[in-house]
């Protein structure tokens, strides 16, 4: 195995020595939206630990909300292009920190030629994006997985002649087996950074489910750089699922680990009302501890003895642990102010 080449996006490294990266992608028109309101989003997202925000910038409409968001991200931003070279030209002129081109679906080889000068000319990166969907014609007999790692490796081919190499690269598939035979295939034959993703991968159980399959047998082999979970439903639930993997294969180590017990019939704490209460904010905490939400007083407690921090209660009653020690009983109703100042006080003093 060789070492990985890197990709730099605003100074964000893609590939090399870099931790994997989470990222999304917005799901409305640009055109006429709140530029406000959709960077305060971004920053609600990368709280929760998304790293890249790709956006479809498919008019020249796009330009001045898009621009705003380029200029004022806390977080890279990324153009998603579809057939036309000059719309990827433009995208760069707003300041996205990288585009994501299939050259296939761009047309004349020139026209590529020219948004490579462009990403260039802009310190940009370039996501060559394949899917077994938009493939050239198989006049070889391939398998779709080496049809699709034959035409990236023919593109970035294309890409090195003209002396580019901020490149990352993605074989996105809706057949699992074809993804993860794709990304393995190419893994094996270059060292260029890849974003992993699933293609149409279903509802947020689903996407899950068959994103943490395919992506994490291929992370726990060392291959793939960046990741998207795509779900049909929220960024949010993109960006946890995201996070969430990694975090179970351990590679990334930063964020509140949410334990959370099933119920039964000793459940006498609403815990999946209080759960879904501050699982967001939770979730956009960078101390690195574990916070147990449990149903009831009889078992909750010493199945959460692990827990940084424990919730149980009986009714109104909810019993607060820390470090395995009863910390404070309170009311419901404080009960979630009483969670957040009990972990801020945790993360003071360690
Ligand atoms: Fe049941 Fe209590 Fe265990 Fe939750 S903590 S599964 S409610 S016994």
């Amino acid at each position: 195995m060789f070492s990985k080449k890197s990709a730099f996006v605003r100074g964000l490294e893609i590939g090399g020595k870099a931790p994997v990266r989470v990222q999304t992608m917005y799901d409305s028109t640009l055109v006429n939206a709140d530029a406000s309101a959709i960077l305060r989003y971004i920053s609600k997202l990368a709280a929760m630990g998304c790293e890249l925000m790709r956006f479809s910038f498919v008019s020249s409409e796009d330009v001045p909300v898009f621009t705003r968001i380029c200029k004022a991200s806390p977080i890279p931003i990324v153009a998603d292009i579809h057939f036309d070279y000059k719309m990827a030209i433009l995208a760069l002129e707003c300041g996205a920190d990288k585009i994501r081109i299939n050259p296939g679906n761009i047309g004349a080889k020139w026209k590529t030629l020219e948004v490579l000068k462009a990403a260039k000319d802009h310190n940009a990166a370039i996501r060559i994006g394949l899917n077994t969907g938009s493939l050239p014609e198989n006049t070889k007999g391939l398998s779709k997985s080496d049809l699709m790692v034959e035409t990236a490796l023919e593109y970035l081919n294309d890409f090195e002649s003209a002396a580019f190499y901020n490149t990352v690269v993605s074989l996105k598939s809706s057949t699992l087996d074809i993804t993860y035979d794709s990304y393995k295939k190419f893994a094996s034959l270059s060292d260029y950074p890849l974003h992993l993703g699933v293609t149409e991968a279903g509802s947020t159980l689903t996407s899950a489910i068959r994103s943490t399959w395919t992506l994490g047998n291929l992370l726990k082999e060392n291959i793939g750089d960046t990741i998207r979970i795509s779900i049909t439903g929220s960024l949010e639930n993109e960006v946890q699922a995201g996070v969430e993997i990694l975090r179970t294969l351990g590679l990334r180590k930063t964020g509140v680990r949410i334990v959370s017990c099933p119920r039964c019939g000793r459940h006498s704490f609403d815990s999946q009302g209080f759960l879904a209460e501050v699982e967001p904010e939770l979730l956009s905490l960078s101390s690195d501890i574990t916070v147990a939400i449990m149903g009831c007083q009889v078992n909750g407690p010493g199945e959460a003895k692990g827990a940084d921090v424990a919730v149980t209660g009986i009714g109104n009653k909810v019993f607060l642990y820390k470090k395995g020690e009863l910390y404070k009983q309170v009311n419901r109703a404080n009960a979630k102010d009483e969670l957040f100042s009990c972990i801020k006080e945790l993360s003071v003093n360690e």
